[in-house]
């Protein structure tokens, strides 16, 4: 095996929840851009065999040549898998459905687990200097998503502020601990970003209240509230930041920048 080296100074965040629709790929487009805004270096590793995070940044599929699937087998070095996005400081790490054969084809793969781990650590990692790495995990907590959080510093879980919103971490929490106690037992829990999040309705103040009152200081002070333009800006290829720079969804999602490199000190 060749020696890993330390990433010099990257934070590996993983983006998790293993719930569908709930703004992970939104976060980490979003929280990746308004990062790089900030003179940070971001790559974006896109984990969801949908791709969403890849075509949210422009990166049409016919510009997956080389996809997040080769970079986990080792197929692939970050040379010829990272790639430019029309955000400044933001990289990405594209995939395909073929990231969906990734569970069968890692079952015979005794380090399947450490793979993306042992990816972002290689010694052609190194001339690349990155503040952060952003995973953009699947709905589910497969394999991939288990490859995530072995290969993480921290993971940010975007919760919808809805009903039951609480009841679906309790299954995210059970694999937490399965990775810290196996693989990765320094895993911490960055914190949890409440999504969606609609003023003027009880039930998004009700389940706010509820989260901060269970979770405590795990739970981000900024809130991303429910706005249209952050669903609008993918389909024209862009961050909520270019797409429209002075919306809500914007702001919020630089205060969620902001908090995160306050905690850089
Ligand atoms: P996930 O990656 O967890 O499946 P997405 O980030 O793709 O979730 O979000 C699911 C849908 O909700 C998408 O259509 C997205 O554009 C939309 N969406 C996400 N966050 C917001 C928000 N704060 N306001 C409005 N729409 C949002
Ligand atoms: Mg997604």
């Amino acid at each position: 095996m060749p020696d890993l080296i330390a990433l010099r100074s990257a934070k590996i965040l993983a983006v998790a929840n293993q719930k569908g629709g709930v703004g992970k790929t939104t976060t980490a487009i979003n929280l990746g851009a308004a990062l790089a805004e900030s003179g940070r270096k971001v790559l974006l590793i896109d984990l969801d065999p949908q791709g969403n995070a890849s075509t949210g940044l422009g990166i049409p599929a016919e510009e997956r040549e080389v996809t997040t699937y080769d970079f986990v087998l080792g197929d692939a070095g970050p040379t010829e898998a990272i790639q430019d996005t029309n955000v400044k400081n933001l990289k990405i790490i594209p995939a395909t459905t073929d990231l969906s054969s990734a569970d069968i084809a890692l079952i015979a793969n005794e380090k399947r687990s450490f793979l993306l781990h042992d990816a972002l650590r290689g010694p052609d990692m190194e001339p690349f200097e990155f503040d952060y790495i952003l995973i953009d995990c699947p709905p589910s907590l497969n394999i991939l998503t288990v490859n995530a959080m072995v290969a993480a510093h921290s993971i940010v879980v975007p919760l919808q502020t809805e009903f039951f919103a609480l009841e679906g971490l309790s299954q995210l929490m059970l694999t937490l601990r399965e990775v810290r106690q196996t693989a990765n037992k320094d895993l911490r829990i960055e914190g949890v970003i409440l999504t969606m999040y609609d003023r003027r309705n009880n039930l998004s103040q009700q389940v706010e209240a509820d989260a901060r009152d269970n979770l405590k200081d795990l739970v981000f002070k900024t809130v991303i509230p429910r706005n249209v333009r952050l669903s609008e800006a993918p389909s024209f290829a862009m961050p909520v930041l270019d797409y429209d720079s002075g919306s809500r969804g914007a702001s919020a999602y630089r205060d969620l920048a902001a908090e995160l490199i306050a905690r850089e000190r």
